[in-house]
């Protein structure tokens, strides 16, 4: 699916060009295909965002998020999100920019999520919480899909127990070469502990990869915490874990291509995504916002 999605004939996917509309479908197929329903009246897979709200003046039509949904058996009214951005950055003179890593990997690890949940329903063992799976457009130009659908959301925000945001998970940092069982984790104890420690107890049980901190320190200079979609559900007070392997040689460069993904593990951390999925949507309590967040402890104080 990667060497696909990745492929020059998506023409990189930049935000409202005929390759993020082929890739739209794309992801669209998909879902049909397997028979996931789209999360708009149960048959559409496309919020609309209007031209008007990218303030950029190399957009010039509409663009979309995809978005597919897995109702809940049990509280099907409390839904986890899981999210990666599908555009990228384009092409620049005659030169494609592929964006396998970025973000071709967790595009496709949420189609393989999706799909495995879907099994499980078929068999009787669905998630209890419903599930979204939300492809968002525009992140390249300044996070603009998922700012959309937290101020346009298709699923009442206070009824969304915490956002799973995959960026970039296909890749070895080169500092990790020879010892490359880790994903970088971003986010996870920042309102709460809860997700948090649900978290550390899935990778423990199934996974025991190592799960890296470095980007989540407060005064990071790299500030990552920022950077991608999770941050617009943050800033909702939604819980939130970015999932990352870091930056390297070929970040946003025409070299990012699928033939350089290291597929083994690129399934293993979907696999930790799946099981860290699989566990807020399916235990007992929902997970909560159980940290303050910054603002209200001033006003606290
Ligand atoms: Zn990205």
């Amino acid at each position: 699916m990667l060497y696909v999605f990745a492929s020059d004939s998506m023409q990189g996917r930049m935000t409202s060009t005929d390759g993020q509309k082929k890739a739209a479908n794309f992801l669209k197929s998909f879902y049909e295909n397997n028979g996931i329903n789209g999360a708009i009246n149960n048959d559409q897979y496309f919020q609309k965002i209007p031209l008007e709200y990218f303030n950029r003046n190399y957009i010039n039509q509409d663009s979309e998020n995809v978005v597919a949904f897995i109702q809940g058996s049990k509280w099907p009214d409390e839904y986890v999100i899981l999210s990666a951005h599908y555009d990228h950055i384009g092409i620049k003179g005659d030169t494609i920019f592929n964006g396998a890593d970025d973000d071709g990997s967790g595009t496709v690890a949420l189609l393989e999520i999706a799909q495995a949940f879907n099994i499980a329903k078929a068999k009787g063992i669905g998630p209890k919480r419903s599930l979204v799976f939300l492809h968002v457009t525009g992140e390249e130009i300044g996070l603009f899909g998922s700012k959309y659908y937290t101020e346009n959301p298709l699923f009442p925000l206070e009824q969304t127990v915490c956002n799973l945001n995959t960026d970039m998970i296909g890749r070895i940092e080169p500092n990790k070469v020879g010892n490359d069982n880790y994903i970088y984790l971003i986010g996870s104890d920042k309102l709460s502990q809860e997700l948090h420690d649900v978290s550390e107890q899935v990778n423990d049980k199934f996974m025991q990869m190592e799960l890296d901190y470095t980007f989540n320190e407060e005064n990071d200079p790299n500030r990552f915490y920022y950077r991608s979609d999770h941050y617009n559900f943050a800033q909702k007070n939604i819980p939130i874990i970015f999932y990352f392997n870091g930056v390297h040689q070929d970040y946003h460069k025409p070299s990012d291509t699928p033939d350089k993904i290291h597929y083994p593990l690129l399934a293993k951390r979907t696999q930790l995504i799946f099981h860290t999925a699989w566990e807020v949507a399916n235990r007992e309590g929902r997970i909560h916002a159980d940290k303050l967040t910054q603002d209200t402890e001033i006003e606290k104080q």
